[in-house]
């Protein structure tokens, strides 16, 4: 998996101390163009990110390259509706006589049932490209194509959405493709948008709590003074 930070809003986190400014005083455009010192934007950022009051954040935003990822996670990714844009490789256009297939570890460990899966996904192929070669539209091929299946995804997330979709997918709860493309954003904005994403990711570490109840997968009790909560 390919996941590559290919554009983001110009000194971030200056953008959004500069949102949170303009909340609280009464500076104006002028003003509010001039660099915030360090110091102060941590304050600021941490002031909301605290309260929670993070409508300020949405003035950032962070564009990723997703490549090598199954349809599986394209359409967990996709359920992320808010603050969110995104822009697919086209099945009906791009015709995919060279398609690529995620094999989870789980199959490559176990020698026959890879044999197996890799085997079916040959044939598939196969037909795929028969298909193509006799004239049948690249939109009525897909059909046969598996959830393995690899694509190429262009995301772009503004930073409440981002923080919102970390949350929920850096979670061991999550899937493990989607976890491991969540974790790599992370990386990439941490260094980026360092006060923002301080703190951001599964909430057993970040806020010592783990939401997930009855589900917990349990990491919460390796983490010091972290506790398992449900909301009701
Ligand atoms: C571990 C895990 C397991 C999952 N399992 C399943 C499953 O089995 N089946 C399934 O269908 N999905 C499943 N999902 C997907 C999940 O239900 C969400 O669709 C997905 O995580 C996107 O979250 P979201 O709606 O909060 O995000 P967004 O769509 O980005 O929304 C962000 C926030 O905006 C608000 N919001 C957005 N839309 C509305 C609206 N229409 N009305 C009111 N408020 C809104 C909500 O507060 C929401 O949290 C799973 C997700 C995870 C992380």
């Amino acid at each position: 998996m390919i996941v590559k930070l290919l554009s983001y809003t110009k000194d971030p986190e200056q953008v959004v101390a500069a949102a949170i400014r303009q909340c609280y005083a009464s500076v104006g455009a002028k003003e509010l163009k001039q660099k915030i010192d360090k110091p102060t934007r941590q304050r600021l950022i941490n002031q909301v990110l605290a309260s929670g009051h993070t409508s300020t954040l949405e003035h950032a935003s962070f564009t990723f390259g997703v490549e090598g990822v199954s349809r599986i996670t394209e359409i967990q990714l996709v359920r992320h509706r808010v603050g969110t844009a995104y822009s697919i490789q086209s099945g009906r256009y791009v015709k995919r006589g060279d398609a690529k297939f995620v094999i989870p570890i789980a199959v490559k460990n176990n020698k026959i049932i890879y044999k197996k899966y890799t085997k079916i996904l040959k044939d598939v192929q196969n037909l795929y490209n028969e298909m193509i070669d006799v004239g049948i539209k690249a939109e009525d091929a897909r059909y046969l194509q598996p959830q393995s299946l690899q694509t190429k995804i262009v995301v772009t997330f503004n930073a409440r959405a981002l923080l919102h979709f970390l949350e929920l997918r850096c979670c061991r709860r999550a899937q493990w493709e989607i976890q491991t493309m969540a974790n790599l954003m992370l990386q990439s904005v941490k260094k980026v948008a360092p006060t923002i994403f301080a703190s951001a990711g599964v909430t057993c570490i970040t806020q010592k709590i783990c939401w997930e109840g009855k589900m917990s997968c349990g990491l919460y009790q390796k983490i010091k003074d972290a506790e398992v909560r449900s909301r009701v």
